[in-house]
Formats: structure tokens, sequence, C-alpha cells
């Protein structure tokens, strides 16, 4: 204000009758700690103030309006027209006292015009305007917030423990078993008494409603641990092809954030994807969540994430390498090898699926291997082969469908 030459200088007060003084000129700035209670205004715009949650941070925020008839002192934000009443709230004389009492302060500036003592109302912001708002004004409040870039965020909600993530072990897929509108209100609804860190509708963008530092309210015994995304739709559903991209650019994020594993997981104490089924009644027995459809997309799901971020974590069988040592190994004296690494990746497969004995998995394709590869071709898993279709020699179909089922990749 000082470098617009609206004011002056400043002086300081403080005590409510001095602030009270002062804004019969203008608004003043208060600083004064911002508590964990103080963070999500109540709708109608109360600042809840409660001394036992804790401090958030110091927080230096301009008062313009005082409500004598109510005794409320109401502050605008400039950043989110969904916080408090419409981006406006208010601490009571009560609770403004205290918080002044607690090493707070006033700061006067000493106007050189005509104050306006009301601002504009705050135009209607973006989403990621918001985003990017919340995360600095948190920031600044010495709040370290977690947010995924890209992401619409649209808390905040009261259905949280703020800090209570204890370690990230994973993402846990959901189905809202209703619509994007209907879980969104739900979730920010104290009575639910649930919530989720993302939320996923049928199409457009992912949708942020919890920070990933603070533990959302979706699996229970789980919440400690895990990050939760709820899909709209019903169980029996399968993501449609925006949502699969929502979730792998999620899941693209809490890889490098967290080092989340890039695999499927079904078990509560390991890591990587996960369903909300898998926790069974520890998490509130919802074994349907989300429904067989999507748990059967997470292998889509994660190559999708690997594509994002550039890598391939399976090892490369090359087909030529593994049908010249069909060619070359039986013939020659036993133990010999040719592209020992590649055949070894196969002959794992054959062993996984019980076609060939562990002492025969030795990297060379000698006539153990060949026996059990055309054993694999008969197979229906296998393809189906028969007659010179299946002579132990790989073809690409039949090595595509183990590589499918034992996580490699068949190159040329
Ligand atoms: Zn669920």
């Amino acid at each position: 204000m000082q470098a617009l030459g609206l004011a002056s200088g400043y002086t300081h007060a403080f005590s409510v009758a001095a602030l009270n003084s002062a804004l019969r000129t203008g608004p003043v700035m208060i600083g004064i700690e911002w508590l964990n209670s103080m963070l999500d205004p109540k709708s109608e715009g109360r600042i809840p103030l409660d001394a036992t949650s804790g401090v958030a941070g110091g927080h230096e925020l301009e008062l313009t309006k005082y409500d004598a008839a109510t005794g409320e002192y109401w502050v605008p934000n400039s950043w989110n027209t969904s916080w408090g009443d419409k981006g406006w709230a208010y601490l009571t004389t009560a609770d403004l006292t205290w918080l002044l009492s607690q090493q707070g302060d006033v700061t006067v500036p000493s106007l050189t015009s005509s104050p306006t003592p009301t601002p504009a109302a705050p135009a209607a912001p973006t989403g990621a305007q918001v985003a990017a708002a919340v995360r600095s004004t948190l920031t600044g409040l010495g709040v370290t917030m977690a947010l995924m870039p890209g992401a619409t965020f649209i808390g905040p909600t009261r259905n949280k423990r703020v800090d209570g993530i204890v370690e990230v072990r994973g993402l846990v897929l959901h189905i809202q078993q209703g619509t994007e509108q209907g879980s969104d209100a739900w979730f920010k609804n104290p009575a639910s008494q649930a919530s989720s860190h993302f939320l996923n509708p049928k199409t457009g963008g992912l949708r942020q409603l919890v920070d990933t530092k603070d533990r959302a309210w979706a699996e229970a015994d789980g919440n400690a641990h895990w990050i939760s995304i709820e899909n709209e739709g019903y169980a029996g559903d399968k993501l449609t092809a925006s949502q699969l991209e929502n979730a792998a650019q999620l899941l693209a994020w809490l890889h490098k954030t967290y080092s989340v594993p890039l695999e499927p997981t079904d078990d509560p104490n390991g890591k990587g994807l996960g369903r909300h089924g898998m926790g069974g009644a520890a998490w509130g027995g919802h074994t349907g969540c989300p429904g067989d459809p999507v748990k059967a997309q997470r292998p889509a799901i994660i190559a999708r994430t690997e594509q994002i971020l550039g890598i391939d974590q399976k090892p490369h069988v090359s087909l030529a390498h593994v049908v010249y040592a069909s060619q070359h190994d039986p013939a020659a004296a036993q133990g010999h090898t040719t592209h020992s690494a590649e055949v070894l990746i196969v002959e794992r497969a054959l062993h996984a699926e019980g076609l060939l004995s562990a002492q025969y998995v030795d990297g060379s394709w000698g006539t153990k291997t060949i026996t059990a590869y055309a054993r694999w071709q008969r197979s229906a898993a296998g393809g189906g082969f028969t007659g010179t279709a299946a002579d132990g020699v790989p073809g690409e179909t039949s090595l595509k469908l183990p590589a499918a089922r034992h996580g490699f990749t068949v190159t040329d």
C-alpha cells in the first residue's frame, strides 16, 4: 500500500478496542496464529477456533468489515469463492480477542486517501488458479501442500485428518456407486464421515478433494497408508478411456512423489495399485468395490503409467534370438547356450506353467525345453497349436502369450 501511495506509514495496535477505532477509517492488517481448526470456515462464514487443534502457521490477513450488530470481523479471500461464505469468512469478537492475546498484532495503515472499506467481489477463479492459490496461501501458512499438478482442487472438506498420512503404500481404486456430483456433495458433508483424495469423473479431468499428506476417510484401517481415488460409476462398470488415463496420470505422480511401485497388489500391507475390496472387513467390508471390470483394468492402467513415465520395467526377449537358440541348442553339446539370458526368461515362464522342471531352467534351449515349449504351444493358454506349429520352436503368438502372463516383452 505504501508503494502504491495509498498509505503514508503504519502504526501498530494490539487490542480489539484499538482495532475497532482503526476500522472506522479503513481496512487493517492483523497478524495472528492460524490454527488447524481455522483452515475450513463454515459455509455461513464462521472461522472455527479450537485452541487445542494445533497451530498451522502464522497468518497476516486483511480485516475489511466489522459488523457491530453481531460482533463479526470479516476477511475476504481473493482466491477461492467456495471458501467460507462465497469467499468471505469472519472471526467472532471473542475469538479475535483471544487470537490477539496470543501475540497477535494489528497493523493500521495511515491512509492518504479515502479508503474503500469493502473491496469489489472477487472474480470467479479457474480451477488451476484456485489450486495454485491454495498451494501458495497454505505454503505461506507453513502448511506443506501435496496437490497433484493438473488436478482441479475441489476442497476443502472437513472429512479428513490433517497430516494423517503415515506412509503412502499406493493407490486404492474405488467405485462411487453413484454420480460425481453426488459423491462430491457427500464427501463434503460432515455427516457422511467419508471422503476420498481424488474423484475421477466419467468425463473430464481428475479432481482432488483431500491433500495427499492428509488422511482421507475411504478405507477405514487403511486410511493412514493409502491414497484413494473414487471413480464415477457403479460396480460392474469399466473405467472410461479418460478415467483410465486420469488414473494412470495419478499413479505416475504417486510413483514420482512417493515411489509407489508400478504393480497391482491385493495385499493391504503391500504396495502398488490396490483396490478397496482387498482390505476386507478391516477396510469396511466393501469387497465388491470397485468391481471386477475395474479390478481387471489394473494392468492396463499400469501399462499406460509406464508409457507416461517412459519406463519399460519388463525384460525383453527377442523372438529371433530364442528361435535361433531353439534351433541350435538341442543338437549342440549338452549345456550349450545361445542368448541364455533370454532363454532363461522363457524357461522360467514354462516352469511357472508347470511344464518344465526346475533342473532344466538352465539357459539352454535343449530337448527338454523343446518338449516343454511344444506342450505350451498345444495348450489352450499357449494358442492351441497342432502339428508342426507345435514343434517347440517359438512363434510370435505362442511367445507373446506367456509374455503377457509372466511379465516380459517380446521384441523382433
Ligand atoms: Zn470403495
